[in-house]
């Protein structure tokens, strides 16, 4: 069977029940007393960070509701994603809905208007459904167009001029230094209320499961016991889950990365190796 495939996403998920597993949202993982005292658990969380998302998002929000997976569904709220009829089939279908920030990115820094427009955000998104959960979305590549091959080729073709170097960032998980989430009537944010050295985490980013090296933004701490713990592939994360070597599993799926249609399965495999290989390159100019 191919790997990152809608079929290979359900066949996961099938995994994870057949093992034991209690599948919980980010906010019900937040919100649960403890962790520990539950047998197995594995929280499911997908962000939607492209129009390629949305339809994938369907399909995986339907299956998980038929077998009674609840999961954490985040949007960034950009046109090309905040989009109110699948926002609120996938509120229908029974999972939660969370808000996919980036608001220093599109502030470029400034950190008043970031929290305006994070305010703004938040009651637009509520007209629709409630949000008790955020989490940041990357979106270290700028400007740039990852979903296609002349989006790569634009960022490789200023690699080379130099020009890159100059792309800035600004990383909006910051603003919870100085900022209360509880202000915002939110209970938690995936990367700062969940504990990562109990949650092995594992995400699909650029199609692997140990993308660490080009997973820039969401470096996260987690424990001695887990750095010898790793999947390549889809099958390698089953045998692992098969293993009972993890009891507690924190998953970060983007449905536009899994595709049953041969072709467009065939153009994000090479989107993604191409994408791997140039964040390789490339170091973002990070403002603290
Ligand atoms: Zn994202």
């Amino acid at each position: 069977m191919r790997d990152f495939t809608v079929k290979k996403y359900k066949a996961l998920i099938r995994v994870l029940l057949n093992e034991g597993y209690k599948t919980l949202s980010v906010e019900q993982a937040i919100l649960l007393s403890d962790v520990r005292e539950a047998e197995k658990i594995a929280i499911i969380r997908h962000d939607i960070d492209t129009r390629f998302d949305l339809p994938i998002a369907i399909e995986m929000a339907t299956f998980e509701n038929k077998n009674n997976v609840t999961a954490s569904y985040y949007f960034r709220s950009v046109p090309e994603t905040f989009h109110t009829g699948t926002i609120e089939q996938i509120r229908d279908l029974g999972h939660e809905i969370g808000y996919h920030y980036e608001v220093m990115s599109l502030a470029k820094g400034n950190e008043a208007e970031a929290m305006k427009r994070f305010k703004r955000d938040l009651e637009e998104l509520r007209r629709i459904c409630e949000i008790k959960t955020i989490c940041q979305h990357g979106g270290a590549m700028g400007h740039y167009n990852t979903t296609s091959l002349s989006g790569l080729m634009e960022i490789g073709w200023d690699y080379l001029r130099g020009k890159i170097r100059r792309i800035e960032y600004y990383p909006s998980i910051n603003l919870w230094e100085k900022y209360r989430l509880k202000d915002y009537g939110l209970v938690g944010d995936a990367y700062l209320s969940l504990d990562f050295s109990i949650f092995k985490y594992f995400s699909d980013t650029g199609q692997r499961w140990d993308s660490h090296e080009t997973r820039i933004l969401d470096n996260i701490q987690e424990s001695q016991n887990y750095s010898e713990i790793t999947a390549r592939d889809t099958n390698d994360l089953i045998d692992l889950i098969r293993s009972e070597k993890i009891r507690f599993i924190n998953l970060l799926v983007h449905p536009a990365n899994w595709n049953d249609p041969y072709f467009p399965w065939l153009k994000w495999r090479i989107l993604q190796k191409v994408r791997n290989n140039l964040k390789k390159l490339y170091n973002p100019n990070v403002h603290s």
